[in-house]
């Protein structure tokens, strides 16, 4: 059987955005999952296109999303140049577009641009399109050579039959037929000498032995073209896969608008990438058994391929919130704290275990940025109201509360130990002794030292990691506060 050869062919265009991560993942994993091989190729021949630096950006998203590419043009393979403006040198599309000129698969054009504007247009899909009326097609052999020899400009088109149909086959749509009359006869080599993306990617796939193309289907309208010209050069064409739209929660299509963005930006955001990675794999493809965490090894090994849904896949930012959580939680410690160092230190300045509260927040976020949120009164009390002191299900209100803080208070001062377990240790006598739920004691000291409903840690963690001093400090100051307020309300 003939290996698995696939390949990533980016334009260096700009950004890598989610689809085209998802098209090169995809790749990956159907040449991994077969033992196979994954190429990376840069289709640049769009010279207006182009955009400085976009080729960098592709291999740092790669490398960052861990798809290792076995060929491309800083890795040789014996199929190169991977870079099809280093191919266009050797010849090699302008040999095969005269092969095609000679069977009559394709012709020469000369039209000028005057002409070709004066061409009759149609709306195809909201986008005007203009069908080539085939005027160079009938030019005499001689006058072609004779305008070749003068070095007047040309281009080589496709020629389409205006009859028939051409049908080509898709993993996902099946078989899928068109008229050929709908078919124009797009152009294989412009003027300027460089082949058309539409070329180059067959006579590329073919000759470096491509076996399945991974694609968007906004390339399956082109798709019948492609199969012409595989059918001409008498070439097998690949196992063609058309992906599915991706689109944003409203079904419309993504856009950095609505919050979608490249994969370096998602990055940025705070999204691992190992989560994006994870979650792009399930953009229209669903694994056998129901499972959703899924490592690149596990990844390779389930993915099958004939599972890609035709359906559009909807990118849901707060799955992919919860999904980069669960990878939070998995990850060791160290590993955790590495990333999450920067983030304290942004909203922490005083000297508190950086550690300890890295500790409390890893189970509790979604994404690092989240981090600032759930540390912030470390640094400083928020202003709180004291109704914050109130809490049914604790058996808590802001009276109990400031009998509870204020008996409490001088043991605390005693208190030398100011360990999660002695702190802990010492609350759960005094409930004891009075006989009261635990939130009765617990949520009014946390209330004090946080000012805060939800916190990372219980109270007697986050005393702890206040210590001695800034913990009372704050429980004095919660007393001021309820005796205000408690004297108000007795008045
Ligand atoms: N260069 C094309 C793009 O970036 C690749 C399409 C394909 O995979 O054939 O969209």
């Amino acid at each position: 059987m003939e290996k698995v050869r696939t390949r990533y062919a980016p334009s260096p265009t700009g950004k890598m955005h989610v689809g085209n991560l998802r098209s090169a993942l995809y790749e990956f994993l159907i040449a991994k999952h077969a033992g196979g091989e994954f190429m990376l190729r840069i289709e640049d021949t769009d010279q207006e296109r182009f955009v400085e630096g976009a080729t960098e950006i592709i291999y740092r998203t790669m490398e960052k999303a861990g798809l290792a590419h076995d060929e491309g043009p800083d890795k040789d393979g014996g199929y190169g140049p991977y870079v099809q403006s280093e191919r266009m040198k050797t010849g090699i599309y302008m040999e095969y577009a005269r092969q095609l000129v000679e069977k009559g698969e394709a012709y020469y054009c000369f039209c000028d641009k005057e002409r070709l504007e004066s061409l009759k247009t149609e709306i195809v899909e909201g986008k005007e399109i203009m069908m080539y009326d085939k005027h160079c097609l009938s030019l005499p052999k001689e006058e072609v050579e004779a305008n070749l020899a003068a070095g007047k400009p040309f281009v080589i088109r496709q020629n389409i039959p205006r009859e028939g149909t051409t049908t080509f086959h898709d993993e996902l749509y099946g078989d899928i037929t068109v008229e050929n009359a709908e078919l124009d006869d797009m152009i294989l080599i412009k003027s300027d000498g460089y082949p058309t993306y539409n070329f180059a990617n067959v006579v590329d796939d073919h000759t470096m032995h491509i076996t399945h193309v991974v694609r968007g289907n906004e390339y399956l309208s082109s798709a019948p073209k492609y199969q012409r010209l595989y059918d001409a050069f008498g070439w097998e064409s690949p196992v063609y896969i058309h992906l599915p739209l991706i689109t944003d929660e409203n079904h419309k299509k993504l856009s950095k608008r609505s919050g979608h963005a490249s994969f370096e930006e998602l990055l940025e955001q705070g999204f691992l990438p190992e989560a994006v990675v994870n979650f792009i794999a399930l953009l229209g493809w669903s694994p056998e058994e129901n499972r959703e965490i899924f490592s690149l090894e596990e990844l390779i090994r389930s993915f099958d391929y004939r599972r890609i849904n035709k359906s559009p896949a909807v990118f849901d930012m707060v799955k992919l919130r919860w999904m980069n959580g669960e990878y939070l939680k998995a990850m060791e410690f160290e590993a955790f704290y590495a990333m999450a160092e920067p983030y304290l230190k942004q909203c922490i300045t005083k000297d508190y275990d950086l550690r300890k509260i890295a500790a409390m927040v890893k189970t509790r976020i979604e994404v690092l940025p989240d981090i600032a949120g759930h540390v912030d009164f470390f640094e400083q009390m928020p202003e709180y109201d004291v109704s914050m002191y109130a809490h049914k299900k604790m058996k808590s209100t802001p009276e109990s509360s400031l009998e509870v803080l204020q008996e409490l208070l001088p043991r605390l001062e005693a208190q030398e130990d100011y360990s999660n377990d002695a702190l802990y240790g010492l609350l759960c006598a005094y409930v004891e002794e009075k006989e009261c739920k635990n939130g009765r004691v617990m949520w009014p000291i946390r209330t004090a030292v946080s000012g805060k409903q939800m916190t990372p840690g219980g109270a007697t963690e986050l005393m702890e990691v206040l210590g001695k001093e800034e913990s009372l400090r704050r429980i004095r100051e919660g007393i001021a506060k309820l005796e205000g307020e408690c004297i108000n309300v007795t008045e």
